[in-house]
């Protein structure tokens, strides 16, 4: 079965789509060339502007580090050294192969147990330009703490440490990951670091990974609190794109990784043509 989902979307990507011959087959093909998050996994996939935001997005925390370094903050924040606060999936980690898996599999909706299987497997890679950003961070002695929420059990620290390790970035330790498993809730462990250290970025693609009051279920709120504080992105909120899950999601569907049903699939639609609310 999903060996034949991959020959239709590879006889797509080729081109035979163009011809009649193909649009017979498009039409003929199973569900999965019609699955809601085809658009939203092509440009993870192949869109060079997707990596360019990533790289954008940490020369613009490389910059914060070397005004940091050249002693602009320093001295207005005691001497307290400087640090990042940075969220894990979908900032440093990408989560790609996990959304390739899950279309080739023809499902339309996160899937844990996907998830989890993908996790134990060191299935994550480093996202464009983390590598270099962590490294560059541990090289001018600037630390970093990921923040970030994820549930797989008692084993879900070590496992989010041997990912980080696995893709190569620098401070994959207890000292600088702090795993939540039972709240999405960041603020109080952003707040341990932010006494220790002034905390010079945080790097997340979540708006929840920068201030807990984005936290609310209506999108026109959201995006209203977000455009208050409208002065702190690409300065301390160093924002990364992801198209597929957040809690850009949850303002839409009430929960942040709602399952696959009908009247999932309809307000989906609803929310791609501006008819919400
Ligand atoms: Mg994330």
């Amino acid at each position: 079965m999903a060996l034949s989902r991959r020959a239709v979307v590879t006889g797509i990507a080729g081109g035979s789509v163009l011809s009649a011959a193909g649009r017979g087959q498009a039409a003929t093909a199973d569900a999965s060339v019609q699955n809601i998050l085809s658009a939203a996994g092509a440009w993870r996939q192949t869109a060079a502007e997707r990596d360019m935001l990533y790289r954008q997005a940490f020369n613009i925390a490389r910059d914060r580090i070397d005004s940091a370094l050249r002693g602009r903050g320093r001295q207005r924040h005691g001497h307290r050294p400087p640090a990042v606060i940075s969220d894990i999936d979908d900032t440093v980690l990408s989560s790609d192969t996990y959304w390739a898996r899950l279309i080739s599999a023809g499902k339309q909706a996160f899937d844990d147990e996907m998830w989890d299987a993908w996790v134990r497997e060191n299935g994550p890679t480093a996202t464009p330009g983390a590598v270099e950003f962590t490294r560059y961070a541990e090289s001018k002695g600037v630390e970093i703490f990921y923040v970030s929420s994820r549930d797989q059990g008692p084993e879900t620290q070590e496992l989010a440490i041997a990912n980080l390790r696995h893709a190569g970035l620098a401070y994959a330790d207890d000292a600088h990951v702090n795993m939540l498993r039972e709240s999405s809730d960041k603020e109080p462990a952003q707040q341990a670091v932010a006494a220790r250290h002034h905390v010079i970025a945080y790097l997340g693609d979540n708006l929840n990974d920068f201030r807990r009051r984005y936290y609310v279920d209506s999108v026109a709120r959201r995006k209203a609190l977000a455009t208050e504080d409208a002065e702190h992105f690409g300065r301390d909120f160093i924002l990364f794109p992801n198209n597929t899950d957040g809690h850009w999601m949850r303002a839409i569907f009430g929960e942040s990784e709602p399952a696959d049903t009908r009247a999932y699939r309809a307000r989906m639609l609803q929310a791609a043509e501006g008819r919400l609310n």
